[in-house]
Order: structure tokens, then sequence, then C-alpha cells
């Protein structure tokens, strides 16, 4: 089985700030994924993405993309669906140029739709922009922590029957849409049709009301616990990418190759 981890971004500890020397320090630090976070806008074009994939290969290191974070397939404004899907289309372009193996997307808020009406909407939105890729990466659509989005487990496990697209699974955002609670072993016994499951781990924060919310914080904080996800990956021998999206991207990287060496588990 294999088991990728790295940051969301280039490395704190990084000397250079490009994303070249971002996936060199992942490798120097004996860790394997980079996820490039195109959260703002896709900063590389292909030519910039085909050399940035070029020294991942040579490194080991395996990378996906995250797609902007203004994207809404199910807005009432047919300008931002349009420029949603082109979104996309340009994120996928551009992570198909570096050879990533998946790209993840906040697909939508509900915007008022009743969830059927919602699924419609991205479903439809979804079919428009793979009409126009041809890509071997994975078009991940991201589980969702508010309840407000939509990207509940089931909708994206149902989405996936009927689009081309992968379950991209954020296990911080599972824990708090259902409201600090997480199994680990349910939701990976639903994708164990996936051969390689890509997913995102981060611990958030309480409000002051007392409920979790979408706000990373350290692994430390253990909410959700970690040990539990990689005791059920290896019982399960599951491949998958693990991209720390805590604050302190590559030092909780590492702390999660520990606890799975402390599990006996060797990245060799
Ligand atoms: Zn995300």
């Amino acid at each position: 089985m294999k088991i990728f981890l790295g940051p969301a971004g280039i490395p704190i500890v990084s000397k250079g700030e490009s994303t070249i020397d971002g996936v060199k320090t992942v490798a120097s630090l004996g860790l394997n994924a980079m996820e490039i976070e195109f959260v703002q806008q896709v900063y590389l074009n292909e030519t910039q993405a085909k050399e940035v994939g070029k020294i991942a290969k040579d490194c080991g290191v395996r990378l996906s993309a995250h797609a902007p974070y203004y994207i809404n397939l199910c807005s009432k404004e047919k300008s931002v669906i349009e420029a949603s899907k082109n979104r996309i289309i340009r994120t996928a372009l551009v992570a198909e140029a570096m050879e990533a193996d998946a790209i993840a997307i906040h697909i939508a808020s509900y915007s008022e739709l009743s969830a059927d009406a919602a699924f419609k909407k991205v479903k439809q939105g979804l079919q428009d922009v793979l009409e126009k890729l041809s890509v071997n990466v994975k078009i991940g659509v991201e589980v969702m922590g508010k309840k407000t989005h939509f990207g509940s487990l089931c909708e994206v496990l149902k989405l996936q029957k009927e689009v081309k697209i992968i379950p991209y699974i954020d296990w911080g955002h599972l824990f708090v849409r259902d409201d600090g609670k997480i199994n680990y072993g349910d939701a990976l016994e639903k994708l164990k049709h996936m051969k390689h499951v890509n997913s995102h781990f981060t611990c958030v924060a309480k409000n002051a009301k007392g409920q979790y919310i979408d706000q990373h914080v350290p692994i430390i904080y253990d909410a959700p616990p970690f040990k539990p996800l990689a005791e059920e990956i290896l019982k399960r021998k599951q491949d998958i990418t693990i991209i720390c999206e805590t604050p302190l991207l590559e030092h909780d990287s590492l702390v999660m190759k520990g606890v799975f060496e402390g599990l006996g588990h060797s990245f060799d």
C-alpha cells in the first residue's frame, strides 16, 4: 500500500518562495506529496507547470492542486457559473501539465436551492466542464464542512455515480459537518471502491458557542483525532494521499508521518 503525505502549499521553512523551491523542500524533509494552492488564482501557466511537474517527478513528490475558492456552480448569476466553470477548466489544465494526480474543488453553496435542485445544477455544470476537458487528472469534488455548502459525503458519492469526478475527502470538513463527530471506518468503507483516496487533514477550532467550525488549528488540538484515521487506513490497506492543511504545514505532515511509522508503516 502507498501513503502520500505533505503540505497544502509551499512549506513554511522553504528558503525560496517559488513552487519549485517548495517541491524541493518537501522532498528534502522526507515527505512525498504537495498540493499547489491556486486558492486566489491559478498562478502558473502550462509551461511553468510542466517544469514543476518534472522536478516533482524527479524528487518523488506526488502533486495535487486546489482550485480557486471563488467557484459556485449553483450561483444565481449566470456569469458566476460561467466564470466558475472556467476556473475549474484552468485548474485542471495546469494540473494536467504538471502531471498532478487530482484537483480539489469547493463546488457550490446551495444558494437557497433545495438539495435536489443544487445536485442537478452541480451535475450540469460539471458535465459542461467535462465536455471541454480531456485530461487524466482526477476532478475532485471536495466534501464541505458548512451545512450551507453542497458537499456531504453522501452527495459527492452520488455525484461520482453520475459524472466522472472523485470525492475529494476533507477529514476536518466531515468532522465539522457532523457536529464534531467522525467515524473513519464508516467513511473509508464508503470509499473502498476507490483505488486511491485523495484527502485533506486539519484539526479545527470551536467557536464561542462550543461548536466546531472550519477554522484550521494544529494537529496537537486532536479534533478530529489523527491516530484513529491512520489505524483505519493501515487496517484497510487503503492507498491514500493526505494533504496537511493545518497552519503548521510541513511540521504537522511530519507528525502524521511519525504516527504512521509508530504504527509500523514504512515510507521507503
Ligand atoms: Zn478545500
